[in-house]
């Protein structure tokens, strides 16, 4: 690879391959930073987080879509730096439970801009969404409107109202895995479309609840985009509202080898025109919520080789793996990887995690230069649901998290210690 050129947008944006030949991300040699903050680290290219949320914003205003918001699903990075960025952006947050409503708010997001979700609210956590009185509550089942009404008995001045949207699943399917496949009519989230003129009758009879519109997200890394069309069409069915939210799922590109998914500009300009042509026109407000689209990219994970042996295959064995990254684990999900100083491999390497399993693989077909025990693994796109499935299988400290902008890297998140392993021990 050529000093200099830039590299595939699996990387980070600014991404480059330095005089050393070196990867960098966001400004920062990855050797450097892997000796600094160690390894298994969580590199974030700040600049890219920021790119691609503005990206999101102007998509929305070239469309002509003026009450449009974007809504970051906080499960994607769970972690206060990156939802304070995003809050410091604009965005609004997605949260599924008490502990993501606590980190959204303590990271400064303003309660109106918080949607609440989840098939399993607890009284407890509906409370709190109450209490601090978040933006819109995603109703999932008869149940929680059940329990709401119950906690909201007093509040009857419609002033004082909790506004509300109510979650259909429009039976469309993605093209994607059956585990994040969630549109389809026997699924665990939110209300088929018969239920729903259920659903909203309760709603609409109860004076402390204010609904304001409909809820649909058919599933993740969505890569064509007619099935939001198609969901579109599903939700018109149930008349027209003040608010949609068509939830989140365009896909993102996890090696160089698949095909780029559809940009974030084509996306944004399809769901508008989605809910534009079945009456949810610019007078209405429009929500979406993107996760992996807006952080998958943006973060990398370095890595040390431990060691490296040849039986069948070519094993090399790093300091991490389905403690940091479960993606491959849990969905067979594909990932491409690098020695940090050689980026351009052609031997044929198993990249495999420390863990006591077999399934602990990270890459099956990793391209690598001779790797040897001693350098540092690059695994880029790792920027969404691998901090937040992070685990401490076989005892591993969870990795440290650390931005990078401009030359300058700053840890956020501290690797976790030993002493962090028994820090909730009892007695
Ligand atoms: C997971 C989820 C999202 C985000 O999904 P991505 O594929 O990361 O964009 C958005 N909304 C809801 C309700 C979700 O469950």
């Amino acid at each position: 690879m050529v000093t200099g050129t830039s590299l595939s947008d699996v990387f980070p944006l600014g991404s480059r391959v330095n005089e050393l030949g070196r990867l960098e991300v966001g400004g920062c040699d990855t050797l450097e930073l892997a000796r600094e903050f160690g390894t298994p680290a969580y590199v974030v290219a700040e600049e890219d987080l920021r790119a691609r949320a503005r990206a999101f914003l102007a998509a929305g205003a070239a469309a002509g879509q003026a009450d449009f918001h974007v809504v970051f699903a906080s499960k994607a990075f769970p972690c206060t730096a990156v939802l304070a960025l995003f809050a410091q952006e604009g965005l609004w947050c997605d949260v599924a439970s008490g502990g993501e409503l606590h980190l959204a708010l303590g990271a400064g997001f303003p309660p109106a801009r918080i949607v609440v979700h989840g098939n399993a609210k607890s009284e407890a956590e509906l409370r709190a969404a109450l209490a601090h009185r978040v933006g819109l509550i995603v109703l999932d089942n008869f149940d929680e409107i059940d329990r709401l009404e119950r906690l909201l008995g007093e509040r009857v001045d419609a002033a004082d109202a909790q506004p509300v949207l109510v979650r259909v699943t429009p039976d469309v399917e993605g093209e994607t895995h059956e585990k994040i496949s969630t549109g389809q009519a026997d699924s665990k989230f939110g209300f088929s479309l018969a239920q729903a003129r259920e659903a909203l009758a309760r709603v609409r009879e109860h004076g402390g609840l204010s609904l304001r519109g409909l809820h649909a997200h058919i599933g993740s890394q969505l890569l064509t985009l007619e099935p939001f069309a198609r969901a579109a069409e599903e939700l018109a069915k149930l008349g027209e509202f003040p608010v949609w939210d068509l939830g989140g799922g365009l896909g993102v590109r996890y090696t160089s080898a698949q095909a780029p998914p559809p940009s974030i500009e084509r996306y944004v300009q399809q769901i508008v025109h989605a809910a534009r042509s079945h009456g949810q026109g610019g007078e209405h407000r429009l929500l979406i919520e993107p996760g992996r689209a807006l952080s998958a990219n943006a973060g990398v994970t370095l890595y040390t080789v431990q060691s490296v042996k040849q039986n069948v295959s070519r094993w090399v064995a790093v300091d991490g793996g389905m403690s940091d990254n479960l993606r491959p684990m849990l969905y067979g999900a594909p990932y491409e990887a690098h020695v940090a100083d050689r980026l351009e491999g052609t031997t044929p390497c198993v990249l495999a995690g420390k863990h006591c399993e077999s399934g602990d693989v990270i890459a099956r077909e990793a391209l690598l230069d001779d790797p040897r025990p001693g350098d540092v693994i690059v695994t880029p796109a790792t920027g969404a649901y691998g901090y937040a499935m992070a685990n401490n299988y076989n005892g591993a400290p969870r990795p440290p998290v650390i931005f990078a902008r401009e030359g300058d890297a700053r840890e956020v998140v501290r690797r976790e210690s030993f002493e962090d392993l028994t820090a909730r021990d009892v007695g």
